[in-house]
């Protein structure tokens, strides 16, 4: 049976010392009750990251670690950026793609996200690629158009790496909010991400969703959602939530592709 994805993006949260500590945290809680249907992953700043799969090699915890941005580009002359090799040397094996506070802050377009795509795969990292409309899009009615866009765009031709990719869909709209989508709103879009995907060639990626995904709501999610997981922004940051989260995923994941 393949297994729900669970990831903690920390966003701009946590230095070194404070990544360490939850890190530490999260893989006792882990250790004292472990999952078996649920892959669990953090995605800390970048530097934070070599001390972060420090501690995991260190206490041989199987917890991933994933980066929350990459450059598209392979090395030169981008100052401030950081590279698919820089990433997997320290262990990092999955990378965030195309979140949309990287879309609408930092002007990373649909183009961007495809090339982007390309490097992380190319360079032998598996891709969460973040997908989602606004509150006016979802409001015109035009949000599954929108969203197989942005699947289109950033994944045609690149089906052999079918495996290696996962979707995240959050919308905009739900992302810090507090305002999550319902569990129909959500199933529905399942629907329109596999079905997009398959046509695409892709048929083993995991749909993920995120967006104001707490611990009371997400059993439910999973249970009637029909997702294979969560990208989890702020309940990430506290052990009790991400590990209450992942555990209800862990009790109500059941294989649905
Ligand atoms: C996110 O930023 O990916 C996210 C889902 O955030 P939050 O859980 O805080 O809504």
């Amino acid at each position: 049976m393949s297994k729900a994805l669970v990831i903690g993006n920390w966003k701009m949260n946590l230095d070194y010392v404070e990544a360490v500590h939850l890190t530490q945290q999260i893989a006792a809680l882990l250790a004292s009750r472990p999952v078996e249907r649920v892959d669990v992953a953090v995605a800390p700043p970048f530097v934070d990251l070599r001390s972060v799969t420090s501690v995991l090699e260190a206490e041989r915890a199987s917890i991933a670690v994933a980066a929350q941005h990459v450059s598209d580009r392979d090395n030169g002359a981008f100052t401030g950026e950081v590279s698919v090799a820089m990433l997997k040397r320290l262990g990092v094996s999955s990378v965030i793609v195309g979140h949309s506070e990287r879309r609408t802050m930092y002007h990373m377009d649909d183009a961007l996200v495809a090339s982007t795509v390309r490097a992380v795969l190319r360079g032998g990292l598996d891709a969460v690629l973040c997908v989602g409309e606004d509150l006016v899009t979802r409001e015109a009615e035009d949000h599954e158009s929108f969203v197989s866009g942005q699947l289109t765009s950033a994944l045609t031709g690149v089906e052999e790496f079918s495996e290696h990719v996962t979707v995240a869909y959050e919308p905009i709209w739900a992302i810090g909010t507090g305002m999550t989508a319902t569990s129909t709103q959500i199933d529905a879009m399942m629907t329109t991400i596999r079905t997009q995907l398959a046509s695409l060639g892709f048929v083993s990626s995991r749909v993920l969703y995120g967006g104001s995904v707490n611990a009371d709501n997400a059993g439910e999610i999973v249970t009637e959602g029909g997702v294979d997981g969560f990208l989890v922004g702020g309940a990430s940051l506290k052990t009790e939530s991400f590990g209450a989260i992942v555990h209800a995923c862990n009790d109500c994941y059941a294989e649905r592709r």
